[in-house]
């Protein structure tokens, strides 16, 4: 295109000021601020702008249609007003799944969130004495009734629990590791860098697959200043391997005079083996291991909020507190408020089961998913288009989080697939829903899996599917 082709088409381009006189986009003005529908036109504008200097030609310059142009913006106005965090329907049968918000919180501690977020509260004051107070008081009593630990404070998530761990202990010093633990947990945390960021130095021993006491044992010197043990929480080591258990670290630690610390992850404080589920270690177990300090999250198996939770000696806790990076890591009242509710329903474990929606999932029994599945596929056929097709499937559901990593709980599929779309583009299409609607594809099928699912989805899922026949 000539220079003067591309000047005559940016001279073309209508002014904000004409554009808000546009009736459509008058009327927008009376359902959003001014100032932001005045920012959809000008990205607009500006991106026509940039397309007519490269060359292309978004507008016809003889029949410039107009109504092209105000849908864009409209669109662009959708856009910005949305919320970019937004509820989303999780198909996926992950029921700890970091992308999409990891646990649901119990009714409870949703009540104890409002309650705490819309009044005061002595977060940080002492009714009894009428003097300033400590935020870490809130869980502590709790958690050590339930767990059996000695003292606890709570930081803002499990990595920063760890880094301070590292950092109050072993800054300067070492910590001894066994080769097999040296995780990636995904989302670039890894033991060895955190330890580096801590100040605290590695020492490695052992095999990836096999590593035994006397490994740590010629490990232990003056140098060092604690033994960690990581609990394998996303993967597994299979075949010929070696271990060396919390109880034989602690001893070993008694022996040197070496702290013990154990990184559970997850933080487990039902007995999920009942569930089908082998292998996740309670936190309760591990305190009774007399490790010197345990910590863990609060919204993995736990079913909480974002949290990290650190159990330990008196001495530890009181040390951990002083360091100044507690006040960095320092968790908020509303994460207090849901956590002290969520840990309560533990008192009772089948009321904490019934109530903490994470473990509610974990629990489901494959009639109930039957069920509902079928129910689902029922409505899902009286409203949607012949071309497409809808069944039940057998599968597997996943804790997820990096809990209990290669174990699969037996549930229900519903599936999908369409003859005059792609599977890819099926997907595509509840992804992009209102309420958008996350599932699996497998073998050119859109499958949900129901035990994800929460009271209400069914009819997100039914109201998204209709509207692939129109
Ligand atoms: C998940 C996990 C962490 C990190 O916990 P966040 O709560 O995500 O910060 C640390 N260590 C282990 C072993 C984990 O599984």
């Amino acid at each position: 295109m000539k220079d003067s082709g591309r000047q005559e088409r940016l001279r073309s381009l209508p002014a904000v000021d004409e554009l808000l006189q546009e009736k459509a986009i008058s009327d927008a003005v009376d359902t959003h601020p001014r100032t932001l529908v005045v920012r959809a036109i000008r990205n607009v504008l500006d991106r026509s702008r940039q397309g007519i200097l490269r060359g292309e030609a978004p507008f016809d310059l003889e029949g410039f249609d107009r109504s092209l142009l105000v849908n864009e913006i409209l669109e662009e106005l959708e856009d910005l007003a949305s919320f970019t965090l937004r509820r989303v329907v999780n198909g996926t049968g992950i029921i700890v799944h970091t992308n999409l918000g990891r646990s649901l919180l119990s009714q409870d501690a949703l009540e104890r969130l409002h309650l705490m977020g819309s009044g005061y509260s002595n977060l940080e004051y002492d009714l009894a004495a009428g003097t300033r107070g400590s935020r870490y008081v809130h869980a502590e009593a709790i958690l050590c009734e339930i767990t059996g630990a000695e003292a606890a404070v709570v930081v803002n998530n499990n990595a920063g629990a760890v880094v301070l761990v590292l950092n109050t202990l072993a800054q300067g010093r070492e910590v001894v590791v066994s080769r097999g633990q040296l995780v990636e947990i995904g989302g670039s945390f890894r033991i060895p860098d955190i330890m580096a960021r801590s100040g605290a130095c590695l020492r490695e021993v052992g095999c990836t697959n096999r590593t035994h006491l006397n490994d740590y044992e010629a490990a232990v010197g003056p140098q060092t200043a604690l033994l960690l043990d990581v609990h394998a929480s996303n993967y597994q080591i299979v075949g010929f391997t070696a271990e060396v258990s919390l109880k034989e670290l602690v001893e070993l630690g008694r022996r040197h005079e070496v702290a013990v610390m154990q990184d559970l992850g997850s933080g487990c404080f039902v007995d999920v083996t009942r569930f089908g589920l082998q292998g996740e270690p309670l936190v309760q177990d591990s305190v009774r291991a007399g490790a010197d300090v345990i910590t863990f999250s609060g919204d993995k198996l736990l079913g909480g909020p974002q949290a990290g939770i650190i159990l330990g000696k008196k001495e530890v806790i009181a040390q951990l507190k002083r360091n100044p990076l507690t006040r960095a890591l320092r968790v908020d009242k509303l994460t207090l408020a849901a956590l002290e509710a969520t840990l309560r329903l533990y008192r009772d474990q089948d009321t904490a089961i019934q109530a903490i929606p994470t473990l509610k999932m974990i629990a489901a029994d494959l009639k109930t998913l039957e069920d509902r599945a079928h129910v689902l596929v029922e409505a899902l056929r009286s409203s949607i288009s012949e071309s497409i097709g809808v069944g039940v499937m057998d599968g597997f559901s996943m804790v997820g989080g990096g809990a209990l990593p290669a174990q699969n709980l037996p549930t229900k599929l519903v599936a999908m697939s369409s003859k005059e779309m792609s599977v890819a583009r099926l997907e595509a299409h509840f992804r992009g829903y209102t309420t958008p609607i996350v599932g699996r594809v497998e073998q050119e099928l859109f499958l949900l899996d129901v035990r994800t699912l929460q009271p209400g989805d069914e009819k997100i899922i039914v109201a998204a599917a209709s509207q692939l026949s129109t």
